[in-house]
């Protein structure tokens, strides 16, 4: 095994730091990315249809660079080493870690029987019950958490329903949360055009209520039952739990607290990246779990992973501009700039915006020759 860079994580932080370390290191250093499995997972389009198209196989691009791929469980790191799923050892001089997040199932009995769509299969088991629902008369579907993702996921549900050949425009469809108001953490910049939407698309907001019990049928809350044929968790995402295996102070989130090199405190040969990373974007604004900023953590990360291995200077992380984009399913979208998300275009313009996001730029550049993919992982990125 070569004691070089090791990467965990092929998600959009780890790919990046991959291709960034390969970039400083050259033939000065092996670098090699760990994951569980060679596919990036486009998780931001996991409320869409054909979540099974939603993945992309990492080998061919990181051949290309002679970035190696090890596919295993990463469970433990033990000095100077990662150790693997098979009790096996992998030696590193400098390590990025970048094994992102997972939403953690809420304390309520019954969770478990709940669908998410945080990871591809998840996904794609909520796209096999809508299929399944397609053949039932006017079928119910609450989705929990009226954040980002639920609100993205409910506004198309109508549309995927039909597309599965069922009557789309009789799906019941409620959005929950215990929350006074919808998207709590988007602020309200974009409110009033994603309570439109909402009411366009018949979409039941039941805002203020909390679940107490979640069943294969429905939910019960404090004062009432309400009967459900699927119940959707979007309750919002936390560090993974590899992220325990680094000591030092933590955010609400469970990310690791790092300094402006993206280093972890006390831990000089090990970088964090992407949603595993509490780290400043160089206004005193904490990145946020957004692939955004995991692209850019993890071109930061593996580039001073690198220069630090070979004796240079590292660099500070820095985050050139903030873009919210909120998919509103058949009301188009809704793009904001800046930390207080003041609305920049609605409707048709930021759907446009949000597609040419989703489905071009954070897609990891698969005919890029191998020139061409080693320059874009160079910091700063703007766009
Ligand atoms: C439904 C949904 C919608 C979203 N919508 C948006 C959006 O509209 N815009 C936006 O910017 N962001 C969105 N996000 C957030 C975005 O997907 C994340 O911020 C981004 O994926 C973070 O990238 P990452 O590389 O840090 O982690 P991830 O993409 O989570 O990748 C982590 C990788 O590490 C691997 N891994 C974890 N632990 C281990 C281990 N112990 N051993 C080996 N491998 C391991 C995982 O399998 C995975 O491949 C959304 C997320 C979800 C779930």
């Amino acid at each position: 095994m070569p004691e070089g860079i090791v990467i965990i994580g092929g998600g959009f932080a780890g790919f990046w730091a991959a291709v960034a370390a390969k970039r400083v290191a050259g033939d000065r250093a092996d670098v090699t990315l760990v994951s569980r499995t060679p596919t990036l997972e486009i998780r931001p389009r996991l409320y869409e249809a054909n979540p099974e198209t939603l993945g992309v196989d990492l080998r061919p691009l990181l051949e290309r660079i002679d970035v190696a791929f090890e596919q295993a469980e990463a469970k433990s790191l033990d000095g100077g080493a990662v150790v693997l799923g098979d009790g096996r050892r992998l030696p590193f001089a400098r390590l990025v870690l970048a094994t992102g997040s997972v939403m953690p199932r809420p304390p309520v009995p019954g969770a478990e029987l709940a669908h998410s769509i945080d990871t591809q299969a998840e996904a794609i088991t909520f796209d096999e019950r809508l299929a399944a629902l397609a053949k039932k008369r006017a079928p119910h579907v609450i989705v929990i958490g009226a954040g980002f993702t639920g609100i993205e996921l409910a506004l198309e549900l109508r549309d995927r329903m039909a597309a599965h050949g069922g009557d789309g425009e009789a799906l019941q469809i409620t959005l929950l949360d215990r929350a006074n108001e919808v998207g709590p953490e988007l602020g309200p910049g974009p409110r009033d055009q994603i309570e439109a939407a909402i009411r366009e698309a018949r979409v039941q907001l039941v805002l203020g209520v909390t679940v107490r019990e979640i069943g294969s049928d429905g939910v019960r809350l404090a004062s009432e039952r309400i009967e459900a044929d699927a119940v959707v968790l979007a309750t919002g995402m936390r560090a993974a739990p590899f992220t325990e295996q680094v000591p030092g102070a933590r955010d609400g989130l469970g990310r690791v607290v790092v300094d402006r090199d993206l280093r972890a405190p006390g831990m000089p040969v090990l970088f964090i990246a992407g949603d595993a990373a509490a780290a400043d974007t160089g206004d005193g604004h904490l990145a946020l779990q957004s692939c955004q900023h995991a692209m850019q953590l993890g071109r930061v990360a593996g580039e001073n992973a690198a220069r630090d291995l070979l004796g240079e200077s590292t660099t500070p992380y820095v985050q050139q501009r903030y873009v919210t984009c909120l998919d509103l399913g058949r009301a188009g979208a809704v793009l904001t700039y800046g930390w207080d998300r003041q609305v920049q275009q609605t409707g048709a313009a930021a759907k446009a915006v949000k597609q040419r996001i989703n489905r071009k730029l954070i897609y990891p550049p698969v005919d890029a020759t191998r020139e061409e993919l080693l320059a874009l992982s160079r910091v700063p990125v703007t766009e």
